[in-house]
């Protein structure tokens, strides 16, 4: 079958993730004070991984470990009120969420949001390192009930009366959306690499669920250059966005995984 399609760039791909929001947005003012008692958010996963130490009396937060780079979201709506170099965290991450509370994010080697800017409730903001007093990849998140708190809550909790029950899967919950590909042979591999394993091959047009699409590595086939890849968990992997039926490089309203 043969799809026509429409030239994807990578210029276009640039462009795309610019409109998307990992430049500053045009910030907007700062919320006002959220009134008392706020209803409590609708929460999402900050981060895939593993919780290697709870909240205690003795470690203010919960740690989430997971490889270099793996994405960190923010777990509610909120106004970014700290982005940037912070003793003991390397680097830091603060959010004032609309019900008031305060959640806080340390250790990332790569912030993607500045002070000032709206944030929505799974939106990427970062990418898990282990700057500052740390010993290996991970999250340390810290909640706060009010910005006049001095000590957190357990996260653990917090986040469960938000409907997010750690660990957590990031964009679980969200359905997808649904694409079909084109081509044939098509391979589906276990990261958005090039020498991933290949888990299936599409012999023909597919209808796919993609939860969210990634960089990876550089895909130069049938014309197109792109760097995109969608996650279709129904399938177990990736798949270059080359082979999507779409035109954009990088697909309109899938997030970034
Ligand atoms: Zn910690």
């Amino acid at each position: 079958m043969r799809v026509v399609k429409r030239t994807k760039s990578l210029g276009l791909l640039v462009a795309t993730v610019a409109a998307a929001g990992l430049v500053p947005l045009a910030a907007g003012q700062a919320a006002a004070a959220p009134p008392a008692k706020a209803a409590a958010y609708a929460g999402s996963c900050p981060a895939a991984g593993t919780v290697t130490q709870g909240w205690s009396s003795g470690h203010d937060g919960v740690d989430i470990a997971n490889s270099r780079g793996t994405s960190i979201y923010s777990t509610g709506p909120g106004t970014v009120i700290a982005s940037g170099p912070a003793s003991g965290y390397g680097q830091w991450i603060r959010i004032r969420h609309d019900d008031g509370t305060i959640t806080e994010y340390g250790h990332m080697y790569e912030r993607l949001v500045s002070v000032n800017q709206r944030v929505d409730s799974g939106q990427l903001i970062a990418r898990m390192g282990s700057e500052g007093d740390s010993t290996g990849p991970h999250l340390h998140l810290r909640v706060y009930a009010s910005t006049s708190a001095t000590r957190g809550v357990d996260p653990v909790p917090y986040l469960n009366e938000r409907g997010v029950n750690l660990p957590c899967t990031p964009g679980s919950g969200t359905p997808g959306t649904n694409f079909t590909t084109w081509g044939t042979s098509v391979r589906v591999r276990t990261d958005a690499r090039l020498n991933a394993a290949v888990v299936r091959t599409l012999t023909g047009p597919t209808a796919v669920n993609v939860q969210c699409q990634k960089h990876g590595d550089v895909v130069n086939a049938e014309g197109y250059t792109n760097d995109a890849w969608s996650f279709v968990p129904a399938l177990g992997g990736y798949i270059s966005n080359i082979y999507i039926d779409h035109p954009a490089s990088w697909l309109p309203g899938v997030p970034e995984c």
